[in-house]
């Protein structure tokens, strides 16, 4: 079994990381984001709740998040083990998941602010069809308009430049003491996230003494 927590700031690829790890070895991404934005998109109670939220400006609560977090993890349907992302959200919840869940190793994803600031300013949407793009890595064959369906790219709401400064000192303020809370207990990679994916993916496994990733098609 082995249990690992993805950390890094927005950007720095820790969704595309996580599929990456998880694909060929059998392991569960347990995203915190992508469960909640499933709750939105089914109207669930939770899923208002965290609209309301939002909507409002603010993030949604630590508590909320931690049962979140243990509802799914208590569904033990990860049996070669997990990749968690977007947990834990403060130095007590840190404490609480080693001790519960004997966490093999923390991946922390580095990505300088700057970088962080071009990668996710960049990003576009198709909101027909839901493709994502990038306009520096990723761009449209032609400006502004989606290859698949040629709809007209927009830019996500919390896309915009206020809304990352918000997301980075909040980053800043509470993610980073829980990394040094991990880094204490030694289990802290630093992983440089400036390179192409496939690049950050072998450093992940070298470091975490894993095999080299195979594709599973
Ligand atoms: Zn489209």
């Amino acid at each position: 079994m082995r249990k690992y927590v993805i950390m890094g700031v927005q950007g720095s690829g820790k969704g595309t990381q996580s599929e990456l790890l998880c694909d060929d070895l059998g392991l569960v991404h347990i995203s915190v984001g992508d469960i909640f934005r499933w709750h939105v998109k089914k109207h669930t109670k939770l899923g208002a709740h965290v609209r309301r939220t939002m909507n409002a400006g603010e993030l949604v609560g630590d508590d909320l998040v931690e049962s979140v977090v243990r509802e799914r993890l208590d569904q033990h349907d990860w049996n070669y083990g997990f990749v968690i992302d977007g947990f834990p959200r403060n130095g007590r919840q840190a404490e609480f998941f080693m001790e519960s869940y004997d966490i093999d190793g923390v991946i922390h994803l580095e990505l300088p602010e700057d970088e962080v600031r071009r990668r996710v300013l960049s990003r576009r949407l198709c909101p027909n069809c839901g493709m994502d793009y990038n306009l520096i890595a990723d761009r449209p064959k032609e400006p502004g308009r989606c290859d698949i369906c040629g709809h007209q790219l927009i830019t996500r709401e919390d896309d915009t430049p206020e809304a990352l400064e918000a997301r980075l000192s909040d980053y800043n303020e509470k993610t980073r003491p829980v990394l040094e809370l991990f880094r204490r207990k030694e289990y802290v990679h630093d992983i440089d996230a400036r390179p192409p994916a496939e690049e950050v993916q072998a450093s992940i496994r070298d470091a975490l003494h894993l095999p080299a990733y195979k594709a599973t098609v």
